[in-house]
């Protein structure tokens, strides 16, 4: 069996649903400490970050993964057991195989074959994860970014294993990612008997016409490198299940995935100024939940295409911002050149999870190759 595979089995046999890591960070470390690593453990709340560093100079190269992995769903729908790695026609099954216990065990077989060859690199390489990505990330790599940038560190090339390849391996790489407010509006009516609406306010009538301004808005995107940031209206909610009572509030949930030719108060200033021109009595919240980042520096990009080419012989790569957001979010702001690069995501988050082994098996090598570019 293969490195990779092996290691990908034993990370996967961890039941590590978020926040929890179940050891999987322990092992890693175990194995990059044997390597010369200088091993760093930073747990936050119940969450485990692990920071890892080999060798020295000016530049740091940074591998981010996650070693949590979303709920299983309905385990008696797994044709095997989620945490149980089994291999079928070619592929590896279980809860994280791509995303992303398959990359993170590329990592560490990339990484062990690097340190072996290069005892001294020109540069640093560091292995970066955390146990809280696909949940409320808060006390994962942004408490760790913020402790290692108040210690003088920083990051020049962030690689991420996130699954973004679409058909085959290496076919999309991710380049930046948009950003993503939520918010939540209440507006307020008066409650009353439906015989008698003279009496009342009825929030459902009155917010109608804003509610079809609301929902047609989007703004275009200006650097051709993103989608339109598109409102979509997630929740919406009235009255109080009684066909002659008029309800007192509505309450709207909203989203915007954005791009970075508009910040949030962009949003936040649309949504409200026509909520104030049909004179609604309202409230609202807003949350922005990741900023958008676009890499436009090519050093990272460049080694990233190249070493895909050579592995797999895909010569068109797409560059692509497109999909949720990612802990890249949080690495970008700091100045770093972040890409995306891992194996498919058609079955993440899914029952019966799967990776190709064959892709599998390539994964260590592209990384292997962006490392020996950057720090030899
Ligand atoms: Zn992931």
């Amino acid at each position: 069996m293969s490195k990779v595979l092996e290691l990908t089995k034993e990370l996967i046999k961890k039941p590590s649903v978020t926040p929890l890591d179940e050891g999987c960070q322990d092992l890693i470390a175990s194995r990059l400490k044997k390597l010369g690593f200088e091993i760093n453990h930073l747990p936050f709340g119940e969450v485990s970050n692990l920071w890892a560093t080999f060798g020295e100079g000016e530049k740091t190269l940074t591998l981010l993964g996650h070693t949590d992995v979303v709920p299983t769903g309905p385990v008696e729908k797994w044709t095997n057991g989620p945490f149980e790695p089994t291999e079928r026609d070619g592929l590896l099954y279980g809860r994280g195989a791509a995303d992303m216990k398959g990359s993170v065990a590329a990592f560490v077989v990339a990484a062990e074959e690097f340190c072996q060859k290069n005892p001294k690199p020109n540069g640093r390489l560091s292995i970066m994860l955390t146990s809280d990505e696909e949940g409320p990330a808060k006390d994962g790599v942004k408490k760790v970014i913020k402790h290692l940038t108040d210690q003088g560190e920083k990051i020049d090339w962030c690689l991420v294993g996130e699954p973004t390849a679409e058909r085959k391996l290496g076919d999309v790489v991710k380049i930046g990612r948009r950003g993503s407010i939520n918010g939540v509006i209440k507006v307020q009516g008066i409650q009353g008997h439906a015989a008698y609406p003279h009496n009342a306010e009825n929030p459902i009538h009155t917010s109608s016409k804003a509610l079809n301004e609301i929902v047609a808005l989007q703004w275009p995107d200006e650097t051709g490198k993103f989608p339109d940031s598109i409102l979509q209206v997630s929740n919406i909610n009235s009255g109080t299940g009684a066909h002659n009572v008029i309800p007192g509030e509505l309450s709207l949930k909203l989203n915007v995935r954005y791009s970075p030719s508009i910040s949030p108060q962009t949003v936040i200033d649309a949504v409200e100024g026509i909520l104030q021109k049909y004179k609604l009595n309202f409230n609202s919240e807003w949350e922005d939940s990741g900023s958008p980042f676009l890499t436009t520096s090519t050093t990272l990009i460049n080694s990233v295409i190249e070493s895909i080419s050579s592995v797999t012989g895909i010569n068109e790569v797409n560059q692509s911002t497109e999909g949720g957001t990612s802990d890249g979010r949080f690495i970008a702001p700091t100045g770093s050149e972040v890409v995306e690069v891992g194996p498919l995501n058609a079955s993440i988050h899914k029952i019966d999870e799967a990776v190709s082994i064959q892709e599998l098996e390539m994964l260590p090598d592209i990384y292997l190759k962006v490392i020996t570019k950057l720090l030899t």
